[in-house]
């Protein structure tokens, strides 16, 4: 398995990863009704995390220093909706990094924040960062690795013998730009399809827009497309509405989309931006306005 992250004290018993089953099991187990329990890192794993634990009783603390995780995807204002979240579902938020863990054996393991404050302890502690691309192989192969396994847009690597595909697969788009690694369950999925066209010399299956999806705190979120390159977003709904959604636009078309209890809008709108459809603000703001009927242009 891979190190710790480099935290001072990290390897004790009671700090977490989750990364395997055996990890998931061994969490479950710590995460009894009043156990007290710190989530570092509020991306996807620890503040999907940090909502089951408060769900089961524990009193969860989540540490992270950005202000608003997750808005390249979501948004600016959605996604601080959606880390407020954590709030008003009780977990205690706090904008800042671990300097170090001690483990203080059956009381707990001590962590002391950046933020000024005494150290407290806390009966299990749960790292959601630290995740590292294992490229050791590939680098013994002699393949081109950066921060990933670098790969074309059929998944070969460096050397045409070999692809890669999935979590540490990156590739190089059309530009030679190297994208971030996807780490998505459905990107490693389309992965494997470009892999076996390759591998079959087929044609490629058609680009799509990248989508995931978090569940936290019984909201069901999702996300497609690049907000992040949107200059300008539309919301669909009201963020006090039971769903809603937010499309984000460029030049008259839908680039990203992002939705709360809406897997509706999202999958219309993955429609609108792989056929770069011309859209409608307005209309795409309307809650009565089908979204089907869009999407026929
Ligand atoms: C806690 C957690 C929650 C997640 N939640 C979501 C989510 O809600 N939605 C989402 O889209 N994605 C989620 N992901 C990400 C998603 O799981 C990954 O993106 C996806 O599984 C990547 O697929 P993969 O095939 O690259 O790797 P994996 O699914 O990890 O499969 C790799 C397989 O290769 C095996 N293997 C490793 N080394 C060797 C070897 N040398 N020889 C043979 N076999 C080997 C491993 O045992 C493993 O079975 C989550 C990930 C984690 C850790």
């Amino acid at each position: 398995p891979p190190p710790p992250p480099p935290i001072p004290g990290a390897d004790s018993e009671r700090v977490h990863v989750l990364r395997t089953s055996e990890d998931a099991d061994r969490l479950r187990a710590a995460l009894v009704p009043g156990a007290r329990l710190l989530v570092v890192g509020a991306g996807l794993v620890g503040a999907e995390s940090a909502s089951t634990a408060v769900r089961l009783g524990c009193a969860v603390t989540l540490v992270d220093p950005v202000a608003v995780p997750l808005a390249a995807a979501f948004g600016p204002e959605l996604a601080e909706w959606v880390h407020g979240l954590h709030a008003r579902n009780g977990v205690t938020a706090r904008q800042t990094v671990v300097e170090s863990f001690t483990d203080r054996g059956a009381a707990g393991v001590e962590a002391l924040l950046a933020d000024g404050g005494p150290a407290q302890t806390y009966d299990a502690v749960l790292l959601g960062v630290g995740m590292v691309p294992h490229t050791a192989l590939a680098e013994q192969a002699g393949l081109e690795v950066a921060r990933g396994i670098v790969v074309d847009a059929g998944q070969v690597t460096s050397n045409p013998a070999i692809l890669a595909v999935g979590d540490p697969a990156r590739a190089r788009g059309a530009d030679g730009v190297l994208l971030p690694r996807a780490e998505h369950w459905e990107a490693a999925q389309q992965d494997g399809a470009r892999a076996a066209a390759s591998i079959l010399g087929t044609a490629q299956p058609a680009p799509t827009a990248s989508w995931f999806w978090t569940d936290r705190h019984d909201r069901h979120v999702e996300s497609v497309g690049h907000m992040a390159s949107a200059s300008h977003t539309v919301t669909r709904g009201s963020f006090e509405d039971p769903f809603f959604s937010v499309f984000g636009l460029r030049d008259g078309r839908v680039v990203a989309a992002a939705s709360v209890d809406d897997s509706t809008a999202v999958r219309a709108a993955r429609r609108m931006i792989d056929r770069r459809m011309p859209a409608d603000a307005g209309r795409l703001a309307d809650p009565s306005v089908n979204l089907r009927s869009l999407l026929r242009g």
